[in-house]
């Protein structure tokens, strides 16, 4: 491992200041990927910003009817929550869908949100890689791919983003709340994380020295009947194949609001809209879903180990919506 320094942040403002003067620096949340990246020599920072002393662990209700999730908030109290059990189920599941017990005791809200890929050449420092080391080129276009994206994709990079959580606020139209030097922004979950592109090495639309210090859930009918359903290789302990956060609002026998983003399949949370609205309106049963789920997988593009995914993602959302009260 590279030589760093070691710092604990007191105070929201000294965590941004101590960023803003030393852009190789990075936040440490639960260190449950940071950590590894730096034993792989994948990440290399001068300084570790230790967060976890700050005050933002709390879950507490908004004045809207919605749910403010403080940055630090470990994976399991978040899924375990009375008021997400309740009100937002889909996220509860994926929570308890990820990782491991150990993993999710750790694992904060901010953290999650910003893992990195689990693609393998991404790891292997032996293997070009543009998202670690840009212009290198992608080991995983003509190498194995079957983890890999098959929506959003670009020539530089066909990674997917691994995190469950973030899936399932994508579904539920999370805000990011975020403070740095020049002040605070709410960033809304769907241009929070980024497409590839050319420029695949940045994952998201956070500024360097911004800190994530919440994440808000708005109020919606849907999401109490709402479900994640994942598909991975093993029952526990895999990231997912495919996933699909779902959720669903009924009104007199038509459908009111539909909502569909998926997992494993694209650089960022994927949020099928034109499926969702394509299904306002409709009455419920499995041709409706069948065809939404066609929608949403119009412009799939799969590669040699991982076309198999284009299918399995529909399946997943008709078989996710299934299990919904109508
Ligand atoms: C074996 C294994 C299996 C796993 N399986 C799954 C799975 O199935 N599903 C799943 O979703 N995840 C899975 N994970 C990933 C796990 O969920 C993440 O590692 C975890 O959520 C990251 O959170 P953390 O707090 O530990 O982040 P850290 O490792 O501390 O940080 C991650 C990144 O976020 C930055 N950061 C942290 N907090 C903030 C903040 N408040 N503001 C700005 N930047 C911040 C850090 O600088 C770093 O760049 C798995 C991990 C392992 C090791
Ligand atoms: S898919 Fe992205 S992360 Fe994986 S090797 Fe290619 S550039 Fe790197």
């Amino acid at each position: 491992m590279i030589p760093f320094v070691y710092s604990r942040a007191s105070s929201v403002a000294e965590a941004i200041r101590l960023k803003a003067d030393n852009p190789g620096a990075k936040f440490l949340g639960g260190g449950t990927n940071l950590v590894d990246l730096m034993k792989y020599e994948v990440e290399e920072p001068v300084q570790l910003i230790d967060v976890t002393r700050l005050p933002l662990a709390r879950i507490e209700p908004l004045q809207n009817g919605g749910v403010r999730i403080g940055a630090l908030v470990r994976n399991s109290d978040l899924a375990l929550h009375s008021l997400i059990v309740k009100a937002y189920p889909v996220l509860s599941q994926a929570l308890l869908a990820g990782a491991s017990p150990q993993l999710r005791n750790m694992a904060t809200t901010g953290g999650n949100l910003l893992q990195r890929t689990r693609c393998y050449y991404f790891y292997d420092t032996a293997f070009a890689c543009n998202k670690r080391e840009p212009g290198s080129g992608c080991s995983a276009i003509g190498g194995h791919n079957r983890i890999h994206a098959i929506l959003g994709q670009s020539d530089a990079c066909i990674a997917t983003h691994p995190s469950d959580m973030a899936v399932a606020m994508t579904a539920l139209d999370a805000v990011v709340q975020v403070q740095g030097a020049s002040g605070s922004r709410s960033i809304p979950i769907l241009d929070f994380h980024r497409l590839p592109g050319t420029t695949p090495d940045v994952d998201t639309n956070l500024q360097p020295d911004e800190l994530i210090v919440a994440v808000d859930l708005p109020p919606a009918p849907a999401a109490a009947n709402s479900r994640y359903l994942k598909v991975r290789d093993r029952a526990s302990y895999a990231f997912a194949l495919v996933s699909a956060a779902v959720a669903l609002e009924m009104q007199n026998g038509q459908i009111r609001d539909a909502r569909i983003a998926l997992g494993g399949v694209a650089h960022k949370p994927w949020r099928a809209l034109e499926a969702e609205r394509a299904l306002a309106g409709q009455a419920f049963n499995a041709a409706k879903l069948r065809e939404a789920a066609e929608i949403a997988l119009r412009s799939a593009q799969g590669y040699s180990d991982n076309r198999f995914k284009i299918e399995l993602a529909k399946r997943t959302i008709v078989r996710a919506f299934s299990e919904l009260r109508a």
